[in-house]
């Protein structure tokens, strides 16, 4: 089976491309969010995590009381080192080293048996989630580098497949405001930044991963020709995915925007009138050159 992956940070519509990639027959595409140990979050079926059918057979059949130190039900970073915020650290540090392109022999080495048992956590739980819905493709979706680094070490069809999704850089300030408060724009610039540079990152050797771009903007203008470049990218057949979820669908995360999906996409554009314009002007110059490479400006 060989690994397929959607990134791109928040706000740029993970999980309405997580359903619309889940309405293909032969694929599962959970979205980015495990069911989280402080409480008890609502799945897209409709029932709380604790009464989902699907979520109790992952629960029961990985064990996953294993991973009771883990904020969420599965790992969502390999268990390296320490407490959670101290793997979180190290985890950040080594994405750092390796993204230099320098260090992946040694790391691989040292890292080699973290690296293994992360990778078949996730492939344990994508055959089970693959056998529970009966089908072919597992697409994981916004997971951080180095687990998806990790999955490659055990994989030997690699390297892993990834949709990338960007987003125009203001938009995903106006969003992330909207969400977090307000935040200096550097700060968030240099997050957008940071993101997307570690995905152009990959397309280039040591790592040299096969990466389709898509602009959220563009996929939600002509959606069937952005679903026809994704299948065609992920060799998968030609299908309808712009239709309405049905109910054995379990999705855990942003249910305003779970419930909303009815096959349409949409975009929150109101930052061309609220964003002022110098401010508009200063987050393209600080998100250059992707912001350019990606055609925002
Ligand atoms: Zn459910």
């Amino acid at each position: 089976m060989k690994a397929k992956y959607l990134m791109c940070p928040s706000y740029h519509g993970a999980t309405v491309v997580s359903l619309m990639l889940n309405n293909h027959p032969d694929v599962t595409c959970l979205g980015d969010t495990l069911p989280p140990r402080s409480y008890d979050a609502s799945c897209s079926c409709g029932n709380p995590v604790s009464s989902c059918a699907f979520w109790k057979e992952v629960e029961n059949r990985m064990e996953t009381d294993r991973f009771a130190q883990s904020e969420r039900l599965l790992p969502y970073w390999p268990i390296l080192l320490g407490s959670e915020r101290i793997n979180f650290l190290v985890n950040r540090s080594l994405e750092k080293l390796l993204l230099t392109g320098y260090f992946n022999l040694p790391i691989t080495m040292l890292f080699r048996n973290h690296f293994k048992k992360t990778a078949l956590i996730s492939q344990t739980f994508y055959r089970l989630a693959m056998s529970y819905f009966d089908t072919k493709e597992f697409i994981d979706v916004k997971k951080p580098f180095l687990t998806i680094f990790a999955g490659n070490t055990l994989s030997r069809e690699c390297p892993a497949k990834v949709l990338h999704i960007t987003r125009d850089p203001r938009g995903y300030l106006y969003s992330f405001r909207k969400h977090k408060g307000n935040i200096s724009p550097s700060i968030i610039c240099r997050d957008w930044l940071r993101y997307h540079g570690s995905v152009e990152r990959l397309k280039r050797p040591p790592f040299s991963y096969p990466v389709l771009t898509l602009r959220y903007e563009d996929l939600c203008r002509d959606p069937q020709d952005g679903v026809k470049q994704i299948l065609s990218f992920f060799e998968l057949s030609d299908e309808n995915l712009m239709i309405k979820p049905g109910r054995n669908t379990h999705l855990i995360g942003n249910s305003k925007a779970i419930n909303r999906f009815d096959g349409n996409l949409y975009i929150d554009t109101s930052w061309q009138m609220v964003l002022p314009q110098d401010l508009q002007d200063e987050v393209l110059e600080m998100t250059n050159p992707l912001a350019a490479l990606y055609r925002y400006n």
